[in-house]
């Protein structure tokens, strides 16, 4: 019988996505099996980030630094900028490697039966960038939910009269598709073929 500290990190370790209970106590052993192997880095690890754990205050991303290293990477193409609803739509469209301008995280969609409106989003800090000029192309790589696209919509008006390029992935998405559960030549393809909005 583990004591009450081990039973406690196993039930933290279960409430995250994807680990049950099951695998949870699995890893518990794990880690104190390999104490120095494994273990001590990982409590490095969450420790330096969860020390250094930042929102970007210009994209919304989240890192260790703020503005963000997408933010501050010179190699990063200023004029275009990319969209999305979550953090973790960022991370997988950049996993892809193919789009090489900056983000916006918008922190969800639009859901009349939420009660989510364009206030509680990051569409007001999203025009200020686009208004203060120097961009050319923006991406809407909404969700292909129905409130993804109803906020792709909406953001598409907000834009209107912007010297933009509007554009958004290509249809090749699967409709209720998440971007974070694509694999990457999928979202690839959909992020190479995308298209103007109309
Ligand atoms: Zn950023």
């Amino acid at each position: 019988m583990a004591s009450q500290e081990i039973e406690d990190l196993a039930a933290a370790l279960a409430r995250l996505p994807g680990l049950g209970p099951r695998s949870a106590r699995r890893a518990v052993l794990y880690l104190l099996k390999k104490r120095e192997s494994a273990f001590t880095p990982l409590v490095e690890a969450m420790e330096r980030v969860r020390a250094n754990l930042a929102t970007c205050d210009i994209c919304g991303n989240v890192d260790t630094q703020n503005p963000c290293g997408i933010c501050t990477d010179p190699r990063r193409d200023p004029r275009s900028l990319c969209v999305v609803e979550e953090v973790s739509d960022l991370w997988a469209l950049d996993r892809s490697r193919l789009f090489v301008g900056r983000y916006h995280v918008l922190g969800g969609r639009l859901s009349a039966l939420d009660g989510i409106g364009p206030e509680d989003l990051g569409v007001a800090s999203l025009i200020a960038r686009v208004a203060e000029g120097g961009i050319d192309e923006v991406v809407l790589a909404m969700n292909a939910t129905l409130e993804g696209q109803t906020t792709a919509h909406y953001l598409a008006e907000r834009l209107e009269g912007y010297p933009v390029r509007l554009t958004q992935l290509a249809q090749g998405l699967p409709m209720g598709g998440e971007l974070d559960y694509l694999d990457e030549g999928t979202l690839a393809q959909a992020l190479r073929a995308r298209k103007p909005v109309v």
